[in-house]
């Protein structure tokens, strides 16, 4: 660790209560998405970024702070402030910041109001001891991340509000950098049919049907839903050979069957079925041929069923990612994980598709960093102080190995 590390880390040591008691605050002030209200934090989280000396500007509820200049490379540092619903059965106040045995709990706590804590803590840090940027660092934090990214992320890299050589990315598992992230796609169903009295007018083959007979909509479903848990076996034959995170398990593709909705009543052939499905893909599993395999069997199956009303549509699609790990970026991060951590953390790969695919789309080289854990969507979410503490330090050190 040179100097300049050391003393960064000690700055960082003697912010704790302050950090501590920023993300407490953020977690004081309700951004759940749906519905999506952000006002507030994104007020809040401008006002310290003031404070601590970035230009700010605020674009469609989502915060950019600035510092550095235009002569050198430019890093964005990227958090997103938006939370998942509380929904039921807490057993701690979701928006108290409460601090029980080196935890703070309350509803994204680590998703993802931690990383927004670390990376302006980061910068205070870099400010504080004087350090001389050779380019930009932008501090960007945003909404809408839980619900796509399209009125969040991807709105300010349209707009070309927001620009960079490189991304680093809060919203990951601690511990370990991410290099290496999963294809995602999001895939619904709709099958349509003809409502008719279930026992009077059945749906059956000929010569047991006329024109009054019922279309059952969920039977077809099932030849669907039968399909895919094939393909989610064939799946299943391929592990990954990039490490997980500690505690992460799913070194294989997935389909989740995540939501069904069909039929009227136990007398009425139901005419509606709707089924909402996650794929999620290992780098070693491209999500364009698993779309393919599905639309090749749509159509053998329209061809095999004349009274089959089905369309399919896809709302997100993304290729995994796989990043290059002899860069210039890459080299900043593994060498802040010495500083950090007294050892180097080789790359991880994290599953969950995040808006990192917004920053890789556009060429711009992203890592992920932060302090996630198992909690996070679910009850009593908290975060560990120690890996708070710890992100806000490799924030700090990866932009001054990138940007010094
Ligand atoms: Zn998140």
């Amino acid at each position: 660790m040179n100097n300049l590390e050391k003393r960064i880390i000690k700055k960082i040591e003697e912010m704790r209560e302050e950090i501590i008691i920023f993300n407490q605050d953020m977690i004081k002030i309700p951004s759940e998405n749906p519905p999506g209200k952000y006002k507030e934090i994104a007020k809040f989280t401008e006002k310290k970024m003031k404070e601590i000396g970035l230009k700010t500007q605020i674009k469609r509820d989502n915060v950019i702070g600035e510092i550095g200049n235009q002569n050198g490379k430019s890093l964005l540092f990227n958090a997103h402030y938006d939370t998942v619903e509380v929904f039921k059965n807490w057993t701690r106040d979701p928006f108290g910041g409460e601090i029980i045995d080196g935890k703070i709990y309350g509803r994204g706590s680590s998703d993802n109001k931690a990383s927004v804590t670390a990376e302006i803590f980061a910068t205070k840090a870099l400010i504080e001891e004087k350090v001389q940027l050779k380019g930009r660092l932008l501090v960007t934090a945003v909404g809408d991340e839980e619900t796509g990214g399209l009125r969040g992320v991807e709105t300010l890299l349209q707009k070309g509000l927001i620009r960079g050589d490189a991304c680093l990315l809060g919203d990951a598992p601690c511990n370990y950098p991410i290099g290496y992230t999963g294809g995602t796609m999001y895939i619904t169903f709709t099958v349509g049919g003809k409502q008719a009295h279930g026992l009077g007018f059945p749906d059956l083959p000929a010569p047991y049907r006329n024109e009054r007979s019922g279309v059952n909509s969920i039977e077809r479903m099932m030849k669907i839903m039968n399909f895919l848990v094939e393909l989610k076996k064939e799946l299943h034959t391929k592990e990954t050979r990039y490490p997980l995170p500690e505690g992460w398990t799913n070194k294989v593709s997935n389909i989740n069957l995540a939501e069904i909705h069909g039929g009227n009543k136990i007398t009425t052939v139901p005419d509606k079925c709707y089924l909402h499905c996650s794929i999620n893909t290992i780098p070693e599993q491209d999500i364009e041929s698993i779309k393919k395999r599905i639309y090749d069997f749509v159509e053998n199956l329209k061809k095999d069923d004349p009274f089959l009303d089905l369309t399919v549509q896809i709302p997100i699609s993304l290729e995994p990612f796989v990043i290059d790990g002899a860069s210039e970026f890459a080299q900043a991060v593994q060498k802040a994980s010495l500083a950090v951590y007294n050892e180097e953390r080789e790359f991880r790969l994290f599953m969950p598709s995040t808006d990192a695919h917004w920053f890789q789309e556009r060429g711009i080289e992203t890592i992920l960093f932060g302090a996630l854990n198992w909690s996070c969507h679910a009850v009593d979410e908290f975060v560990y102080i120690e890996d708070l503490i710890n992100t806000t330090k490799m924030f700090a050190i990866i932009a001054l190995n990138y940007l010094v």
